[in-house]
């Protein structure tokens, strides 16, 4: 069990706040304890964080050498993919073939927004005034809050660290309770890839605590949040005190809706990735299923057949495709929801347990689950549930389809499969969502913006827009003319 030291201001340290501890969730065995951050300990980052970002040294960097940085950064972690997977993977339980993938996409992240911050041009607004030259460039916001969650660090960390990094701030990083390592790996990595001292702190602790006071500090000019939506409202609040931009990330329940004409084939696996890859933990996760009534036999039959077929199992070995969940406080809160969805009129096709196997009692595992017989109202099919289990619901009539798809608090994302790409186009626009997948599901591109409609978040990461989300804007005038104001003659 090693004891691991926060990095605070440029400095690798014991915090001063009260004893943590990262499990693995597949044993509940302890993987490293730390003293989390205290308060006096986020002040000194942001002290450092106010003095590192305001250095002339950092603000005048040429764009190709801070880039260079994030190149350097970038290197280092594909360098050490499976190393940095097999953190990951200790820390939350996913299996090591997701938490590659997500290494290397923190990679691309960080060479994305590597590129895009040596692309990043002012703007010369046009028409303008005669004898006036008006510019409009773009400066760093300051001293910034990046708080994330459990269920895949290194790449959400990475979207609010690179960009935030590439627009000239200085990041505060508090990540979920659950999962510290990975975060303070990353700072690792940025520090020996040369970032000056101060403009990376990890400050891990309770979000209650330490979130709360980072958010609330009168030096933080932004809030960049990946959680639950109930967090999220509640630094929106805060950040509205301020009078600061609040980028959250939050909640989902996204609708899958598969029409009369779709390859079941394609739809049935998409579907099956979308809602239990990395054990239905995901805000993305497809969770609700709409099946047109005419192909509900053939996509309900391949559907469980390729879920009964997914692997359970740890989430080192090779072939596992669903590792345990988080910890067993969140295990039993999934199988809560299953009860509730009984009680609701809901029939369990497959899954729903706990599994048997006694290889896997020590981990907080559970099935992959299907519900059917329950209308857009039950609260399974409204609530959140962050773990792998679907309902499905069948549909005739296109607008009622709508009707239920939108009937949501979220719209973070939604799914079409169909072989009529003019009709999902037409269904696209009328799907409250921020991402809508058309025969795929649950795959990304960095320079393609992310965010979620209603509850499901304020905001876009990703894309050159997710770089100048990190930035204000200055417009400047200049007189070009001999201009005297005569207003005082
Ligand atoms: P989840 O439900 O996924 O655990 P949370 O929204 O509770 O999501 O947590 C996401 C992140 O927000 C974590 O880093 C957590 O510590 C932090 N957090 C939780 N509560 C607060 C708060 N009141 N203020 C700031 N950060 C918080």
């Amino acid at each position: 069990m090693d004891e691991v030291t926060i990095f605070i201001g440029g400095h690798w340290r014991h915090g001063g706040g009260n004893l943590m501890h990262s499990h693995f969730p597949a044993d509940g065995s302890v993987n490293a304890t730390l003293h989390a951050a205290s308060l006096d300990d986020l002040q000194e980052a942001i002290t450092a964080a106010e003095r590192a970002w305001r250095e002339p040294a950092w603000r005048n960097m040429l764009p190709h050498l801070r880039a260079k940085i994030l190149h350097k950064v970038a290197d280092i972690i594909e360098s050490r993919i499976d190393e940095l997977a097999q953190l990951q993977s200790r820390d939350n339980g996913k299996p090591l073939a997701e938490t590659r993938g997500l290494v290397m996409s923190a990679a691309g992240c960080a060479r994305y927004f590597a590129a895009a911050c040596e692309l990043l041009e002012g703007e010369l607004p046009t028409p303008r005034q005669a004898d006036l030259l008006t510019l409009s460039r773009y400066e760093p916001l300051g001293v910034v809050a990046a708080i994330t969650p459990w269920n895949s660090p290194i790449a959400s960390e990475m979207q609010k660290v690179a960009p935030a990094i590439a627009a000239g701030n200085a990041v505060i990083l508090k990540p979920a309770e659950a999962t510290p390592l990975m975060a303070l790996e990353l700072a690792r990595i940025f520090e020996q890839a040369g970032l000056p001292a101060g403009l990376l702190s990890v400050l891990p602790g309770k979000g209650s605590v330490i979130g709360d006071a980072l958010a609330r500090h009168p030096l933080v000019r932004k809030i960049s949040f990946t959680g639950g939506t109930s967090t999220g409202r509640r630094l929106a609040h805060v950040a509205a005190e301020k009078l600061i931009p609040a980028s959250l990330e939050l909640g989902g329940k996204s609708p899958t809706i598969v029409l009369e004409d779709a390859d079941i084939e394609q739809a049935a696996r998409g579907i099956c990735y979308g809602i239990f890859s990395s054990g239905g933990q995901a805000c993305i996760a497809g969770s609700r299923l709409f099946v047109h009534e005419n192909v509900h036999p053939q996509l309900m039959t391949r559907l469980l057949e390729l879920a009964r077929g997914l692997r359970i199992g740890h989430p080192f070995d090779d072939g596992t495709h669903i590792g345990p969940l988080i910890n067993e406080k969140h295990r039993d809160s999934v199988l809560e929801y299953v009860e509730l969805a009984k009680r609701e009129g809901g029939r369990v096709l497959c899954g729903g347990e706990i599994p048997a196997d006694p290889a896997l009692a020590a981990g907080s595992y559970f099935q992959p689950t299907i519900i059917e017989g329950l209308t857009n109202g039950a609260r399974a099919c409204q609530e959140e549930i962050f773990g792998p289990v679907l309902v499905a619901i069948t549909f005739r009539d296109e607008e009622q389809l709508i009707r239920d798809a939108n009937d949501s608090v979220y719209g973070l994302a939604a799914g079409i499969w169909t072989r009529d790409s003019g009709r999902a186009l037409r269904l696209s626009d009328r799907l409250e969502a921020g991402t809508v997948w058309i025969n795929t599901y649950k795959v990304f591109s960095i320079s393609t913006p992310f965010g979620g409609f209603k509850e499901s978040g304020l905001g876009r990461e990703k894309g050159i827009q997710g770089l100048k989300a990190w930035m204000q804007q200055k417009s400047i005038y200049l007189a070009t003319g001999n201009n005297v104001n005569h207003w005082c003659d």
